[in-house]
Formats: structure tokens, C-alpha cells, sequence
């Protein structure tokens, strides 16, 4: 009994979400902000991707996440999702793809954090910091 709480804490602590779950947030996420026009035929996360949050293969309708986004606020893998999906109708960063992400009204919030996450990894360790 006491193993199925421990079981069932874990999985709450961590929240994560499963690729079915992945799938069925970035319909809701199409059908929010893009009104469902970017359907993707897959959407997976990935863990042999660390350079880059996402990609997106418009031809085949796929979406991969790395999986480094696991653990990050919402927000941060909705726009991630959106990112993605926005790919499926506009290839490239050109002003019609930014354009398009302005619906979601923390895209600028995210990236921030995103952009943090980079630089943080770049810093020197500092010795102490961590109580280490
Ligand atoms: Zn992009």
C-alpha cells in the first residue's frame, strides 16, 4: 500500500506528461490560438535532441520535443508546443510566423525563460552556490 503512494507521489511530483498527453495538449493549443488549422500527425518527446526545445517536419506532420523540457513551467512547453505547431503553417521566423505566435500571450515571457535556462548552463560553476 505505502508502495503504491510512494509510486503515486513520484508521479505526481513530476508531473510529466506522457506523448498521448503531449498530442492532446497541442490540439487544444491549435484550437486555442491558431483555430486547429496546424494538425500534426505526431507529437513526441525526444531525447536525443539537447541543442535544440523542438522541431518540426511540416511533410510528415511531426513534432518532437526534447525531453530537457520536462519539469519546466507550462507555459514554457506550451510555447514550445505553439512554436511547433505554428511551424506546420508558416516555415521560417519570417514576421508572418511571429505574427502568428502573438496570440499566445506569454510568448515573450517564455522565451525569456528559455534564454535563461541557455545562459545559466554557459556560467562558470560557482563553488558554494549549490551547497556543494
Ligand atoms: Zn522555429
Amino acid at each position: 500500500m505505502s508502495v503504491m503512494l510512494d509510486k503515486l507521489a513520484a508521479q505526481e511530483s513530476k508531473r510529466l506528461l506522457g506523448d498521448d498527453e503531449l498530442a492532446e495538449r497541442a490540439e487544444r493549443l491549435s484550437a486555442q490560438y491558431f483555430g486547429g488549422r496546424a494538425r500534426p500527425k505526431s507529437v513526441r518527446w525526444v531525447t536525443n535532441q539537447n541543442t535544440r526545445w523542438g522541431s518540426c517536419t511540416p511533410s510528415e506532420g511531426s513534432i518532437r520535443l526534447s525531453h530537457r523540457l520536462q519539469g519546466m513551467p507550462e507555459y514554457v512547453v506550451d510555447y514550445v508546443l505553439l512554436h511547433e505547431l505554428a511551424h506546420l503553417l508558416v516555415p521560417g521566423h519570417g514576421p508572418r510566423f511571429w505574427r502568428l505566435l502573438e496570440a499566445y500571450p506569454r510568448t515573450e515571457r517564455a522565451r525569456g525563460y528559455l534564454e535563461g535556462v541557455v545562459a545559466a548552463e554557459r556560467l562558470p560553476h560557482v563553488p558554494g552556490a549549490r551547497g556543494e
